[in-house]
């Protein structure tokens, strides 16, 4: 949702990919103008003792944020919202356009002037589809990809790489997504009354597919990535992983630090693919028990199986999505085709209309989908907390994280727009653990 015109460009794409991965975000090491304390002490107030109280303790917590900070991530945060809207008016602006305008009936022509192969007609379609909104979304992408990252003190790329990397997504996007448009128009026009059934269910394989090599071919391509060898984690982490039962060589270490200063840690994968990462951001400026807690947590989301309850809430959307699409397709195919120079809902220069039409059912799922992240997120932290038993580890991640989110939403903001509990939210959630294992923390008798 943050990719303004890639978001149309990669619509299929790279909301297939990124489902794979629980989200990988990126990022390393300067000190960022955002950047959060690291707390090396526990607050008083969130010290055992026996008058402990767990809303003290998370006021603590809150109270070692310093207020520029905080303000900086509010403003940043909230920012994002407006883009939510900014993106979806921009891309269903250009989407329109290539309609009414007849540049999509165009695009057509000319494919069909080149070749008389269907599936390659498709493609080629395909390819100027890409290229076009790619360019008219481009400076939208740049001031929220670049512009407004480096403002906020978040990217470390320079334009360069960070071009390269624009430019991969754009492969990437003509090569998976020209599997995907290809395959589903061969099913609409094969199977005209069935294809929203037979398409959702192809899209639902080819989504397992894609979250399958996703971190074996796609991930590789912005970053390297190699086994956790830090003899500062390496001990500790890997112990937590047995005792979870996860085999030890799916740990990994990206080195994120090359796109931005966010420290973050995924889950992506499937079946034998599946494996944990965290970046290199959060080994180099977190302590040891916060990257435990950070570890505990992707380990729950791995022994909770959340990737696969992932794919099967994606089948029930794309499910939904597709029904939708075949009313509303041969709705306005019927209004408004001849005027945008459609012969008819099976024609591939309806391809605009599909995404404007996807892109709305999107938006108004906003809440819906972050909710559905948001719960899982939970169910993470609280396996995180189990496993790692470090609340000050969580409470310290979640002041970290607070560079990029706000700390403190109110409750409706959060189900709107929160994909993982608020920070103060997180660390309510550590203090109250805490609370209930205080014996865990007080020091033995005698010293
Ligand atoms: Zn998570």
């Amino acid at each position: 949702m943050r990719f303004s015109s890639l978001f149309a460009v990669l619509f299929f794409v790279l909301f297939f990919v990124s489902l794979a991965a629980a989200v990988a975000q990126e990022g390393p090491g300067a000190k960022p103008l955002t950047a959060m304390p690291d707390v090396l002490t526990v607050p008083p107030e969130a010290q055992p003792s026996d008058h402990f109280d767990v809303e003290a303790a998370t006021n603590a917590y809150m109270a070692e944020i310093p207020p520029a900070a905080r303000a900086r991530s509010d403003a940043y945060f909230e920012g994002g919202y407006w883009l939510i809207l900014w993106d979806f008016l921009v891309a269903a602006i250009i989407y329109w356009a290539l309609l009414r305008f007849g540049w999509s009936a165009r695009m057509r022509d000319l494919t069909e002037r080149l070749t008389r192969f269907r599936a390659l007609q498709t493609f080629l379609y395909w390819v100027q589809f890409v290229l076009l909104t790619f360019v008219l979304g481009f400076p939208l992408t740049y001031y929220e990809g670049f512009v407004r990252e480096h403002k906020y003190g978040l990217a470390t790329q320079m334009f360069g790489p960070w071009m390269g990397d624009q430019l991969k997504l754009l492969l990437v996007s003509i090569v998976l997504g020209g599997i995907v448009v290809v395959t589903l128009v061969a099913i609409v026009r094969r199977l005209p009354n069935t294809w929203h059934i037979w398409g959702a269910v192809v899209s639902t394989v080819l989504l397992i597919l894609f979250v399958m090599i996703a971190p074996v071919f796609l991930f590789p391509l912005f970053n390297k990535f190699k086994p956790l060898d830090d003899p500062k984690v390496t001990q500790p982490i890997l112990s937590m992983a047995r005792a979870n039962g996860i085999a030890v060589g799916k740990v990994y270490v990206s080195d994120a630090s090359q796109q931005s200063t966010r420290m973050s840690a995924n889950v992506s994968g499937l079946g034998k693919t599946m494996r944990i990462t965290l970046n290199d951001n959060l080994l180099k400026r977190a302590n040891l028990e916060e990257i435990e807690e950070a570890m505990g947590h992707e380990m729950g989301h791995y022994v909770l199986n959340h990737v696969y309850k992932d794919m099967l809430f994606a089948f029930i959307v794309i499910v939904a999505g597709f029904g939708l699409l075949r009313w509303s397709l041969n709705w306005f195919v019927g209004r408004r085709g001849k005027e945008w120079g459609l012969r008819d809902a099976t024609d591939i220069a309806a391809v605009p209309l599909v995404f404007l039409l996807g892109s709305i059912f999107f938006f108004v799922l906003t809440p819906i989908l972050n909710t559905q992240t948001r719960t899982a997120e939970l169910e993470a932290d609280m396996y995180g907390l189990n496993a790692s038993r470090q609340p000050d580890g969580s409470a310290q991640s979640a002041i970290h994280l607070g560079e990029y989110r706000k700390m403190s939403p109110g409750p409706v903001e959060e189900w709107i727009f929160y994909d993982h509990p608020s920070g103060r939210e997180r660390i309510y959630n550590a203090m109250r653990w805490k609370a209930e294992n205080l014996e865990l923390f007080k020091k033995p008798a005698g010293k």
